[in-house]
């Protein structure tokens, strides 16, 4: 780094990279690259070939790094977290790799010299969705903050050839294409076919004579395939520690191929390779629902088999057959329930075929791994037939069922013979067909269950895993959960993040969070809050580009953006937000000139695609908007944009543009949130439910700092209990009353006005699950509020910058710190410098 003044070079505590290179240097890397690896002469390289002979430039760079973390921790045969998700929801590496290791300026620089945008070849990079929403960047974020604190970790998942499905709109309507985000390869995917695996599907079980002379169990699966690993580099901030993410993509069997080719020939041969392959080719959609299919248990089952497999080779490299000490040397995350399966799976490989016995192997296993709970949705708690599982993974599904004797005869030594306790106890409940609790299994094999914000791991406590909470209340616990700010702040708002540098005199706020709160002090600083806005207002300035080419709408960079994004789901309330935009045109129409705050309301959001009503929300704000956005009558002062295909990327766009931050949940539903803590770091005002972590930002940021409407979670809870009808609230409102009835008129949908029947009979006929009309006028009350202290300039500065101080908090590096102290009793282990 260029050394400043001697005074300022004091005041700076300067923060330690591990990598160093000249522009001249990397310049004629990239310029090396081109030739070398990409064959291309520079005149004719395209935006791609650039970004891609960046990365790689960038990738040599951290390659040293890398080599020394993984000798260090095997030289130190050090304890490792392994972090299981079925979704890493990463956006694009490059830019967060050069801010990590400490080359973004170079990088630009080299970039400029070649004649180049920086932006634009960056923007080349197809985003990694292997993930739906929070829960896989959840993930992401972790993986991020484990390398920054130097903890030796491991994330497993899998390299699905299409992610996240690309979402575009056809007549305000959701078109979902393919996202084959492979099909020009990764330079940041680097694969190890030596650590290959493999991996048994079907089959029977059969008692066999072990080598000791006793009787044991073996599995005889019925086809077989191949997990072959790609590693993913994670760079910490500063690149003292490169850990990696590892994928498995799933392959056929050479074996498998030859014999179907010699008895059934070509096409079955190729059938049954198309089957193994098919495992890790698509990502599911959906978000806190499951559907059941049986390619989903397939993949849990194959990147969980796979990872374990992992593992073992790895520890018993190092430590032969003492496995005794195998969980001092592995701890095992479970992200949510769809790594469940890890808990029979590493049982048969201890039980059968290490030949542990069980009782030692049990011990293992609760004490290895640790449950994430995400949600308390009932739809999203995962199941599983029993003879899909009898079928899939016969053994298995024995060791479940020993498993679930062995804990009820627990229940039965604690409760005696109480049956109604021990159906809702039991890991299999009862019907047609039986089902295996996924949750159940999982609190049954672990040491720790944690939710991800305060509230939630109450309610969990509280309402469905209440029953294991009176049995073991020493295994539950909480983790808010939290964000990365390298990704957050620094690499997506480089505007504030200078201001941020220059203010507090110090470059190691994104390492050391808590710095922040030392702009609490210029909250009132009329010359810090100029410099603060303005950068908003640039931030502003260039969404509204982004917005107009995405979109066609033309935002005023000085109205309030007031921002709700995150997957479209009806707990989450879009249609709520899409209530109070009519709310507000209506008023617009009945007096143009009010004197309002002039407004854009920004969405982005993807639907499940199987999710009608959900779609129909979609297509109602795209056709509201429509409206709302060509009628001169209101001059301008509302706007309405649905940008498209809303993933990591854009997000980085957007929420350093935010004024306003939607999450607008009903109370109970929303488990923590992650979105809401990104953007209010980046100075958004929340507007918010006492939901999730919101009531943890409230408590950070100061009541005066935030809008909290709405019922909380006892408020909803009594009017459920006492019986809620939306009716009620529609006939005595006149409001409600003219937006839902609006909503069904010719009016937005000439000749169809039927469209939005489905949304409005949700939240009138259906009954209102997520209480919308119960919390219309509260929002709508608060929402004026709001855009009345908007016209208060200084006021809305002032309550921006706290917000940006007060969210230290939600750094991830906070959350995983708690991981490694309370749950892993995991050390650092940071390179001897
Ligand atoms: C953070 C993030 C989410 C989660 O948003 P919530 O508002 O917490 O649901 C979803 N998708 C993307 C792309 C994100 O970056």
């Amino acid at each position: 780094m260029a050394k400043k003044s001697s005074s300022e070079s004091e005041a700076r505590k300067e923060c330690k990279f591990y990598v160093n290179a000249s522009v001249k240097d990397f310049k004629n890397s990239i310029l090396w690259h081109m030739e070398r690896s990409l064959a291309r002469a520079t005149v004719r390289a395209t935006s791609r070939d650039w970004w891609l002979a960046t990365a790689m430039a960038v990738r040599d760079e951290i390659m040293g790094r890398f080599i020394s973390t993984m000798s260090r921790q095997y030289k130190a045969n050090s304890k490792r977290v392994y972090y299981l998700s079925l979704e890493y929801l990463m956006g694009r590496l490059t830019e967060d790799t050069l801010t990590n290791s400490g080359l973004m300026d170079v990088a630009r620089e080299a970039l400029k010299e070649l004649g180049l945008d920086f932006d634009s070849i960056m923007a080349s990079e197809v985003d990694m969705g292997l993930g739906n929403g929070g829960l896989g960047r959840l993930a992401a974020c972790f993986q991020d903050s484990l390398a920054t604190l130097d903890y030796p970790a491991v994330g497993y998942g899998i390299l699905y050839e299409f992610g996240l499905f690309t979402q575009s709109f056809e007549g305000g309507r959701q078109i979902e294409s393919p996202d084959n985000w492979l099909k020009f390869g990764s330079p940041w995917d680097i694969v190890r076919p030596e650590y290959t695996v493999k991996v048994g599907i079907g089959g029977r079980v059969e008692g066999v004579m072990s080598s000791t002379g006793d009787w044991s169990v073996r599995w005889i699966p019925e086809g077989e395939l191949l997990g072959v690993p790609w590693d993913v580099p994670v760079v910490g901030y500063g690149a003292g520690t490169v850990n990696f993410l590892r994928l498995w993509e799933s392959r056929a069997t050479n074996e498998l191929d030859l014999n179907a080719f010699n008895n059934g020939g070509y096409t079955q041969a190729v059938h049954q390779k198309a089957m193994s392959e098919t495992i890790s080719k698509v990502l599911y959609p959906n978000d806190k629902t499951e559907n059941g299919k049986i390619l989903r248990l397939m993949q849990q089952y194959f990147f969980v088999t796979c990872s374990l497999q992992d593992i073992i080779r790895r520890f018993k490299s190092l430590n032969g057959e003492n496995w005794d000490i195998f969980a001092d040397k592995v701890a095992i995350q479970l992200n949510d329930t769809h790594p469940a399966i890890a808990v029979p799976e590493l049982m048969r490989l201890l039980v059968d075929v290490e030949g542990l016995g069980w009782d030692k192997s049990w011990e293992i296993c609760t004490h290895v791994f640790a449950y994430t709970n995400h949600t308390l949705l009932p739809e999203a708690l995962e199941k599983w037939s029993v003879p899909f599982f009898e079928k899939l993974l016969p053994r298995h599904l024995q060791i479940i069922y020993e498993i679930n004797a062995r804990w009820l005869s627990y229940v039965e030594s604690i409760y005696g013979r109480d049956s109604d306790k021990i159906a809702r106890l039991s890991i299999i409940e009862e019907g047609a067909p039986k089902m295996v609790r996924m949750a159940y299994l999982s609190v049954v094999g672990s040491h720790s269950v944690n939710g991800v914000a305060e509230l939630h791991s109450q309610l969990l406590k509280e309402s469905v895993l209440r029953d294991f909470y009176q049995i073991s209340p020493e295994k539950f616990n909480n983790k808010t959960n939290g964000i990365t700010p390298r990704r957050w702040l620094k690499t997506a708002n480089e505007g504030l993040s200078d201001l941020i540098t220059k203010t507090l005199k110090s470059d190691s706020w994104p390492k050391n969070l808590d710095e922040l709160k030392g702009l609490e002090k210029f909250a009132e600083d009329s010359d810090f809050q100029k410099k603060y806005m303005e950068i908003k207002r640039e931030n502003k300035a260039h969404l509204a580009k982004i917005v107009k080419d995405l979109c066609g709408v033309d935002l005023n960079p000085d109205a309030i953006f007031d921002v709700q994004i995150k997957r479209l789901h009806e707990y989450k309330r879009q249609h709520l937000n899409l209530l109070y935009i009519l709310t507000l045109y209506r008023r617009l129409l009945h007096n143009p000139d009010a004197d309002i705050s002039p407004r854009a309301f920004i969405f982005g959001a993807k639907a499940a695609p199987g999710y009608d009503l959900a779609k129909n929300i979609i297509w109602a704000i795209n056709t509201v908007g429509n409206v709302i956005n060509n009628d001169a009558r209101i001059k301008g002062k509302l706007k309405v944009a649905f940008i498209p295909n809303y993933n990591v990327s854009l997000a980085m766009d957007i929420i350093p543009a935010a004024d306003v931050s939607e999450q607008i949940s009903t109370a109970g539903k929303e488990a923590s949130g992650t979105g809401n803590m990104k953007l209010a770091l980046n100075g958004a005002i929340t507007m918010g439910t006492l939901d999730g972590a919101n009531v943890e930002i409230l408590e950070e940021v100061g009541k005066d700092n935030v809008f909290i409407f709405g019922m909380n979670v006892d408020e909803v809870q009594k009017l459920k209990a006492e019986g809620y009808n939306p009716w009620n609230v529609y006939n005595s409102n006149e409001n409600l009353k003219s937006a839902l009835d609006w909503l069904v008129s010719d009016y937005f949908m000439p000749g169809n006005p039927t469209a939005f029947e489905p949304l409005r009979k949700s939240v009138l006929d259906w009954g209102d699950q997520f209480m919308v009309c119960a919390d219309y006028q509260s929002y709508c009350d608060a929402q004026d509020r709001l855009g009345e202290v908007y016209k208060d300039k200084a006021r809305w500065a002032k309550m921006a910058i706290l917000n940006t101080a007060r969210m230290s908090k939600f750094s991830s590096d906070r959350t995983i710190s708690e991981y490694a102290d309370d749950i892993w009793n995991l050390e650092k282990l940071p390179p001897r410098e």
